[in-house]
């Protein structure tokens, strides 16, 4: 189906086609869910040796009791040092940089933003103070970090994604043109929607950014799939070697979780940083928590004792994860692969696939398919102020439902996707 070149007759009988199909459909009664990124049961299954590992054995190798407060060698607000092990694993930065949280790096994020908002990283002025503070925002993104900023009144700044990262000369024009930047929100590996892992050059340039903005600049690197490959492992390059190489690794911050990884509910969330920014998220968080959940800490330890064994358990989660993500990219190749109805990523990892519709046409394909009792995430969600400013981005997020289901709920979003497309066209004609 090619819209562009079809005659009002073509489009029109379409329409007609499509809409007595689209009723067929209505009338099943279905109720699918395709919205968040939540793993499936079976994978969660994957994790369920996590429930009574300790055994009864409470103490971590350095001797804390993980039953009680505090603890020896940093078992208080940084974490127990094993688990700040696993962080460091994950984050492939030196243990020393990591702090060991609670279930959720979301939490952490926002603990940050706090921090730098309220107080100011590493003896910076508090961005509370800077007259008009914003955060950029690479679009689409994620809908959580432009909450948070939304939330404390940080204004935000859209700059497209590329295929290589987002677009390094747009957020540099905007940080010479504006200090009031003091941040942005990157998902650099399997980007949250896009699936896009930034390249070399992207890391290096972010890195430099801290020579030109604000000096309270920070980058926000959400790395929530930095383990979460589906075929062979794609290679990010270290934001904090490319930092130190320029001098700017006070300007980063970097978190990831086991949210994906274990249950994602009581999993464990990690933040490393510069000794100074470390010590600024300290203080805050010295206020709010004598420390996190030390006993959960050490149930993810010992259940991956070796990172070996963490990538193995990732191999098992990529498996439960390839058929739902080949669904998904099938049905979109067959339907839209030779037409101009849609555009979308196909990721190596992650947790998405990215849909672009034609110009305006995502609210109608989200409100269509809803009406067919199948749940998408909202049009607009994957923008800061839940605001698509083309009306295009559509997140599909394949995990939790089992196979038969998402086949089912792709096709009726296809559906609805030419059906939109069809309708919108005869409506601009
Ligand atoms: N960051 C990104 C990019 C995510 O996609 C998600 C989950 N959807 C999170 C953070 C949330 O992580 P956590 O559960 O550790 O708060």
């Amino acid at each position: 189906m090619r819209i562009d070149s079809a005659t009002r007759d073509q489009l029109q009988e379409w329409e007609k086609e499509l809409s007595t199909h689209y009723q067929r459909i209505c009338q099943h009664e279905l109720s699918l869910d395709i919205t968040r990124g939540k793993p499936a049961a079976d994978q969660l299954h994957q994790s369920d040796g996590l429930d009574g590992i300790l055994n009864g054995d409470y103490r971590a190798a350095d001797g804390t009791d993980t039953r009680n407060y505090g603890g020896r060698n940093g078992g208080g607000l940084e974490g127990l040092l094993c688990a700040r092990e696993l962080g460091a694993d994950i984050l492939q930065v030196p243990t020393e940089e990591v702090l060991a949280g609670g279930n959720s790096s979301l939490t952490l994020m926002y603990h940050a933003v706090l921090t730098g908002y309220l107080f100011g990283f590493a003896g910076n002025k508090p961005w509370r103070e800077l007259q008009s503070p914003k955060f950029l925002c690479p679009v689409p993104g994620y809908d959580r970090h432009f909450s948070i900023c939304e939330q404390l009144g940080i204004g935000m700044v859209n700059v497209p994604m590329t295929e290589t990262g987002p677009d390094m000369d747009a957020i540099e024009e905007e940080i010479k043109k504006d200090q009031g930047i003091i941040g942005i929100w990157c998902v650099p590996k399997f980007s949250n929607p896009t699936g896009v892992t930034y390249s070399q050059e992207t890391v290096v340039r972010l890195a430099q950014l801290a020579q030109i903005a604000n000096p309270g600049f920070r980058i926000f690197w959400d790395n929530a799939y930095a383990i979460h490959d589906l075929e062979q492992q794609i290679n990010l390059p270290g934001i904090r070697a490319a930092s130190l190489e320029n001098d700017t690794a006070d300007s980063v911050l970097q978190f990831a979780s086991t949210s994906k990884v274990t249950h994602a509910g009581a999993g464990v969330a990690f933040v490393s940083a510069s000794t100074a920014n470390l010590a600024s998220l300290k203080k805050q968080m010295h206020a709010m928590t004598i420390g996190p959940d030390k006993v959960n800490q050490l149930r993810h330890s010992r259940f991956f004792a070796e990172f070996t064994l963490l990538k193995k358990h990732m191999q098992k989660h990529a498996q439960i994860l390839k058929p739902k993500f080949a669904c998904v990219l099938s049905q979109l190749e067959s339907a839209f692969g030779d037409s101009d109805l849609g555009e979308w990523e196909k990721p190596k990892g992650g947790y998405f696939v990215s849909f672009n519709t034609r110009p305006g046409c995502a609210t109608a394909v989200v409100q269509l398919a809803a009406d067919a009792g199948v749940k998408l995430t909202p049009a607009g969600a994957t923008f800061p102020y839940g605001k698509d400013p083309e009306d295009r981005n559509i997140r599909i997020a394949p995990s939790f439902p089992p196979l038969e289901e998402l086949d089912t709920a792709m096709s009726v979003f296809i559906l609805c996707v030419k059906l939109a497309s069809v309708r919108k066209k005869l409506e601009i004609l």
